[in-house]
Protein backbone atom coordinates (compact mmCIF):
# COMPACT_ATOMS: atom_id res chain seq x y z
CA UNK A 1 0.00 0.00 0.00
CA UNK A 2 1.00 3.20 -0.71
CA UNK A 3 0.78 4.54 2.87
CA UNK A 4 3.01 2.07 4.07
CA UNK A 5 6.23 2.79 4.34
CA UNK A 6 8.06 -1.08 4.33
CA UNK A 7 5.97 -1.29 1.39
CA UNK A 8 7.45 1.60 -0.14
CA UNK A 9 10.96 0.65 0.55
CA UNK A 10 10.14 -2.46 -1.11
CA UNK A 11 8.50 -1.93 -3.97
CA UNK A 12 11.26 -0.20 -6.24
CA UNK A 13 13.49 -2.95 -5.16
CA UNK A 14 11.28 -5.42 -6.35
CA UNK A 15 11.02 -3.71 -9.56
CA UNK A 16 14.71 -3.04 -10.22
CA UNK A 17 15.31 -7.21 -9.45
CA UNK A 18 12.35 -7.81 -11.84
CA UNK A 19 13.33 -5.45 -14.59
CA UNK A 20 16.76 -7.30 -14.31
CA UNK A 21 15.34 -10.87 -14.98
CA UNK A 22 12.47 -10.25 -17.04
CA UNK A 23 13.91 -11.92 -20.02
CA UNK A 24 16.06 -13.93 -18.58
CA UNK A 25 13.40 -15.79 -16.43
CA UNK A 26 11.05 -15.78 -20.08
CA UNK A 27 8.08 -14.47 -18.53
CA UNK A 28 7.64 -17.31 -16.51
CA UNK A 29 6.90 -15.63 -13.43
CA UNK A 30 4.53 -12.56 -13.65
CA UNK A 31 3.75 -10.44 -10.30
CA UNK A 32 0.17 -9.08 -9.62
CA UNK A 33 -0.11 -6.40 -6.86
CA UNK A 34 -3.01 -6.78 -4.29
CA UNK A 35 -3.77 -3.29 -3.09
CA UNK A 36 -5.01 -2.43 0.81
CA UNK A 37 -4.94 1.16 -0.50
CA UNK A 38 -7.07 3.42 1.01
CA UNK A 39 -8.83 5.07 -2.07
CA UNK A 40 -8.45 4.64 -5.83
CA UNK A 41 -6.11 7.59 -6.40
CA UNK A 42 -3.62 6.31 -4.15
CA UNK A 43 -4.12 3.00 -5.40
CA UNK A 44 -3.63 4.61 -9.09
CA UNK A 45 -0.27 6.40 -8.30
CA UNK A 46 1.38 3.32 -6.47
CA UNK A 47 0.71 1.07 -9.32
CA UNK A 48 1.90 3.66 -11.81
CA UNK A 49 5.46 2.96 -10.79
CA UNK A 50 5.03 -0.89 -10.94
CA UNK A 51 5.41 -2.64 -14.20
CA UNK A 52 3.27 -5.68 -13.40
CA UNK A 53 -0.43 -6.68 -13.15
CA UNK A 54 -2.49 -5.68 -10.36
CA UNK A 55 -6.06 -6.62 -9.08
CA UNK A 56 -8.75 -4.20 -9.61
CA UNK A 57 -9.10 -1.79 -7.03
CA UNK A 58 -13.27 -1.91 -7.31
CA UNK A 59 -13.15 -5.43 -5.14
CA UNK A 60 -12.27 -4.90 -2.15
CA UNK A 61 -13.46 -7.96 -0.74
CA UNK A 62 -10.95 -9.91 -2.84
CA UNK A 63 -7.96 -8.52 -0.91
CA UNK A 64 -9.33 -9.55 2.44
CA UNK A 65 -10.34 -13.46 1.17
CA UNK A 66 -6.75 -13.83 -0.20
CA UNK A 67 -4.73 -12.52 2.87
CA UNK A 68 -7.04 -14.67 5.21
CA UNK A 69 -6.43 -17.54 2.52
CA UNK A 70 -2.16 -17.27 3.01
CA UNK A 71 -2.80 -16.04 6.84
CA UNK A 72 -1.35 -12.69 5.87
CA UNK A 73 -0.50 -10.75 9.24
CA UNK A 74 1.34 -8.11 7.23
CA UNK A 75 2.24 -6.10 4.85
CA UNK A 76 4.40 -5.63 2.52
CA UNK A 77 3.85 -9.25 1.46
CA UNK A 78 4.95 -11.68 -0.98
CA UNK A 79 2.75 -15.19 -1.88
CA UNK A 80 4.73 -16.75 -4.48
CA UNK A 81 2.51 -19.81 -6.61
CA UNK A 82 3.09 -22.17 -9.07
CA UNK A 83 0.25 -22.55 -11.90
CA UNK A 84 -2.24 -24.94 -9.85
CA UNK A 85 -2.16 -22.80 -6.76
CA UNK A 86 -0.23 -25.08 -4.27
CA UNK A 87 2.27 -22.63 -2.52
CA UNK A 88 5.82 -22.23 -3.65
CA UNK A 89 6.59 -19.91 -0.69
CA UNK A 90 4.95 -17.48 1.67
CA UNK A 91 8.08 -15.69 2.93
CA UNK A 92 8.41 -14.16 -0.64
CA UNK A 93 9.79 -10.55 0.89
CA UNK A 94 12.86 -12.18 2.65
CA UNK A 95 13.67 -14.36 0.11
CA UNK A 96 13.97 -11.59 -1.88
CA UNK A 97 16.05 -9.14 0.86
CA UNK A 98 18.42 -11.88 1.03
CA UNK A 99 19.01 -12.98 -2.32
CA UNK A 100 17.52 -10.60 -4.88
CA UNK A 101 17.61 -12.06 -8.59
CA UNK A 102 18.40 -15.41 -7.00
CA UNK A 103 15.21 -15.75 -5.69
CA UNK A 104 12.94 -15.07 -8.70
CA UNK A 105 14.97 -17.25 -10.73
CA UNK A 106 14.33 -20.00 -8.33
CA UNK A 107 10.70 -19.02 -8.72
CA UNK A 108 10.62 -19.29 -11.89
CA UNK A 109 11.80 -22.98 -11.82
CA UNK A 110 8.71 -23.90 -9.52
CA UNK A 111 11.01 -23.95 -6.38
CA UNK A 112 11.04 -21.66 -3.34
CA UNK A 113 14.66 -20.62 -2.19
CA UNK A 114 14.72 -21.28 1.51
CA UNK A 115 15.24 -24.59 2.28
CA UNK A 116 15.96 -26.98 5.40
CA UNK A 117 16.61 -29.98 6.82
CA UNK A 118 14.09 -31.84 9.24
CA UNK A 119 16.21 -30.97 12.78
CA UNK A 120 16.51 -34.94 15.13
CA UNK A 121 15.64 -35.18 17.99
CA UNK A 122 16.38 -32.18 20.44
CA UNK A 123 18.47 -30.62 17.43
CA UNK A 124 18.91 -26.42 17.97
CA UNK A 125 16.78 -24.79 15.34
CA UNK A 126 18.45 -21.15 14.23
CA UNK A 127 14.78 -19.89 13.54
CA UNK A 128 16.04 -16.72 12.14
CA UNK A 129 18.98 -17.33 10.52
CA UNK A 130 19.79 -18.48 6.89
CA UNK A 131 23.09 -19.52 5.31
CA UNK A 132 24.10 -16.69 3.27
CA UNK A 133 25.63 -19.02 0.25
CA UNK A 134 23.42 -21.75 0.41
CA UNK A 135 19.74 -20.60 1.65
CA UNK A 136 18.92 -23.09 4.02
CA UNK A 137 16.47 -21.32 6.43
CA UNK A 138 16.43 -21.86 9.10
CA UNK A 139 19.63 -23.09 10.53
CA UNK A 140 19.89 -26.99 12.20
CA UNK A 141 22.41 -26.87 14.63
CA UNK A 142 25.81 -25.40 12.77
CA UNK A 143 25.94 -22.16 12.18
CA UNK A 144 28.91 -20.41 11.64
CA UNK A 145 29.52 -16.37 11.91
CA UNK A 146 32.28 -13.37 11.35
CA UNK A 147 34.10 -12.02 14.22
CA UNK A 148 33.92 -8.93 12.09
CA UNK A 149 30.40 -6.89 13.33
CA UNK A 150 30.18 -5.38 9.64
CA UNK A 151 29.97 -8.92 8.12
CA UNK A 152 26.36 -9.86 7.43
CA UNK A 153 27.44 -13.80 7.24
CA UNK A 154 25.94 -16.84 8.33
CA UNK A 155 27.50 -20.38 7.11
CA UNK A 156 26.03 -23.98 7.28
CA UNK A 157 28.54 -26.66 7.81
CA UNK A 158 28.73 -27.70 4.11
CA UNK A 159 29.32 -23.97 3.44
CA UNK A 160 31.85 -23.49 5.84
CA UNK A 161 34.50 -25.94 4.27
CA UNK A 162 33.53 -24.50 0.33
CA UNK A 163 34.32 -20.88 2.19
CA UNK A 164 37.06 -18.68 1.89
CA UNK A 165 36.38 -15.54 4.05
CA UNK A 166 38.87 -12.51 4.93
CA UNK A 167 38.17 -12.85 8.67
CA UNK A 168 37.80 -15.82 11.66
CA UNK A 169 34.97 -17.58 11.64
CA UNK A 170 33.41 -18.66 14.85
CA UNK A 171 30.47 -21.11 15.65
CA UNK A 172 28.13 -19.88 17.68
CA UNK A 173 27.52 -21.77 20.59
CA UNK A 174 24.00 -23.39 21.38
CA UNK A 175 22.04 -21.89 24.40
CA UNK A 176 21.88 -23.61 27.38
CA UNK A 177 24.08 -26.05 26.67
CA UNK A 178 26.95 -27.03 28.13
CA UNK A 179 30.19 -26.90 26.31
CA UNK A 180 34.17 -28.05 27.87
CA UNK A 181 36.75 -25.05 28.21
CA UNK A 182 38.19 -26.15 25.29
CA UNK A 183 35.09 -26.03 22.88
CA UNK A 184 34.43 -22.55 23.95
CA UNK A 185 38.09 -21.30 23.43
CA UNK A 186 37.61 -23.01 20.35
CA UNK A 187 34.79 -20.78 19.31
CA UNK A 188 36.65 -17.52 19.72
CA UNK A 189 39.85 -18.04 17.46
CA UNK A 190 40.56 -14.37 17.44
CA UNK A 191 40.83 -14.38 21.34
CA UNK A 192 44.25 -16.85 20.67
CA UNK A 193 45.58 -15.43 17.71
CA UNK A 194 49.03 -14.24 18.50
CA UNK A 195 48.86 -10.92 16.51
CA UNK A 196 46.17 -9.68 18.10
CA UNK A 197 46.77 -6.79 20.71
CA UNK A 198 43.71 -6.98 22.70
CA UNK A 199 44.56 -8.03 26.57
CA UNK A 200 42.37 -10.80 27.84
CA UNK A 201 41.03 -10.54 30.97
CA UNK A 202 39.72 -13.36 32.78
CA UNK A 203 37.47 -13.16 35.83
CA UNK A 204 36.73 -15.93 37.81
CA UNK A 205 33.29 -16.09 39.53
CA UNK A 206 31.72 -18.25 41.92
CA UNK A 207 27.66 -18.10 42.36
CA UNK A 208 25.31 -20.71 44.00
CA UNK A 209 28.90 -23.00 44.24
CA UNK A 210 29.21 -22.59 40.56
CA UNK A 211 32.35 -21.01 39.21
CA UNK A 212 31.96 -19.04 36.09
CA UNK A 213 34.75 -17.98 33.81
CA UNK A 214 34.32 -14.42 31.67
CA UNK A 215 36.68 -12.50 29.45
ZN1 LIG B 1 25.00 -23.33 3.40
ZN1 LIG C 1 33.43 -11.46 7.78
Amino acid sequence: AHWCSPCRKFTPELVKIFDEVKDEINNKLDIVFISCDRDQESFDEYLRGMPWKALPFSDRNLPKLLGEKFNIDGIPSLVVLPPFLQIITLDGIDEVRDANKEALHKWSQGKRLFWTREPQDGEYVWKTANCTECFMMPMVVVRYSCTNVDCQIDLCEACLSKTKHKYPLVEYLIPKQQYSLEKILASIPYLLDPNNSDEIDIKNMWKSDIKSIGF
